[in-house]
């Protein structure tokens, strides 16, 4: 049993903490929200008044924010978390940031002598729950082996992409190939449902089609084609429209910096740019489909 600080309890922070708690493990969850702490105390983590808290006695402390300016405050802010650690204490950050956030927080953790992974997940909240994510680690191998427990409490696969940094790369490339799936997933159905077609047959034969992808197979963006997806919750909880934004966005800063082209993440970025202005920020991703078939809103 290991004494784990858990920071951050959003739509993945919350269930992944949870199956630590089913684990055994012994939890200290800080959350700026109170309510998403409470739920966590029900279920027999400790509470902590503030993350400095948190980690004073963990053997291991996991983030899971929003984004890199977060996770920067959180470790290295007026505030921040490293000078109160525990001498030997383990990092492991599964927030989606840039690769180059990742780097400077584990070279200042090194600089503490403690190692630091870079864990970002993918699987959605239904992996989350399920603890079935995949982890995609970057950072040392022997940090990597000694979170490894401790990640198989939480996910079913583990990858190690390289050293820091290297799990996030991998993350933003994946994630820019769901942002323009999910896009053209709900364009296909939107086409479809304006000619007449019903959108559950639709997703049916693409499913068994060449079309066939993860975001129509599990996340279906059509309201009511798939009981327990955002899509038939009104487009709430699930993976904010604002958070691919920001993902699409670090793909965008990788492709500068490699002078890569990224003309499909582009397009990508630029339709849920229209959409979170268009005042959907806090909903779920798949509802870029209200985009292209308006009377779903
Ligand atoms: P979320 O917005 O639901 O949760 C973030 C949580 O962090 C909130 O509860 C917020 O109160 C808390 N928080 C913010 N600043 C804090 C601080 N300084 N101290 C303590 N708590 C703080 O976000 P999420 O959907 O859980 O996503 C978290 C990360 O995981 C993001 O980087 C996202 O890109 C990534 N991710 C999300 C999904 C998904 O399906 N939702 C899937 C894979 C990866």
């Amino acid at each position: 049993m290991k004494h784990i600080a858990f920071i951050g309890l959003g739509n993945m922070g919350a269930p992944m903490a949870l199956n630590l708690v089913r684990a055994g493990h012994q939890l200290t969850v800080f959350d700026l929200s109170p309510a998403a702490v409470g739920k966590l105390v029900e279920a027999g983590a400790k509470a902590a008044p503030d993350a400095q808290s948190a980690v004073a006695e963990a053997d291991i402390v996991i983030s899971m924010l929003p984004a890199s300016a977060h996770v920067e405050a959180l470790y290295l802010g007026e505030q921040g978390i490293l000078p109160r650690m525990c001498d030997g204490a383990l990092l492991i950050d599964c927030s989606t940031i840039a690769p180059q956030s990742a780097r400077k927080v584990a070279q200042a953790a090194a600089a503490r002598g403690l190692a630091m992974i870079d864990a970002p997940v993918s699987g959605g909240t239904a992996g989350a729950a399920a603890g079935t994510l995949t982890f995609i680690v970057g950072g040392d191998a022997a940090a990597l082996e000694q979170a490894r427990p401790i990640l198989a409490a939480m996910g079913k696969n583990i990858f190690h992409a390289g050293g820091n940094g290297a799990g996030q790369t991998a993350k933003i490339c994946n994630n820019m190939m769901l942002g323009i799936l999910m896009a053209g997933t709900a364009e296909a159905l939107a086409l479809g449902v304006s000619n007449g077609l019903d959108p559950k047959v639709l997703s049916d034969i693409m499913c068994k089609s060449s079309g066939r992808n993860w975001a129509l197979e599990l996340y279906n963006p059509y309201p009511g084609v798939m009981d327990n997806t955002p899509a038939s919750r009104g487009y709430s909880g699930g993976f904010g429209v604002d958070l691919m934004l920001k993902d699409l966005g670090l793909a965008a800063e990788a492709a500068l910096s490699a002078r890569a082209a990224i003309p499909l993440g582009e397009l990508a970025r630029n339709l849920y740019s229209l959409h979170s202005r268009a005042g959907a920020g806090a909903l779920d991703f798949s509802s870029i489909l209200q985009l292209l078939a308006p009377e779903k809103r």
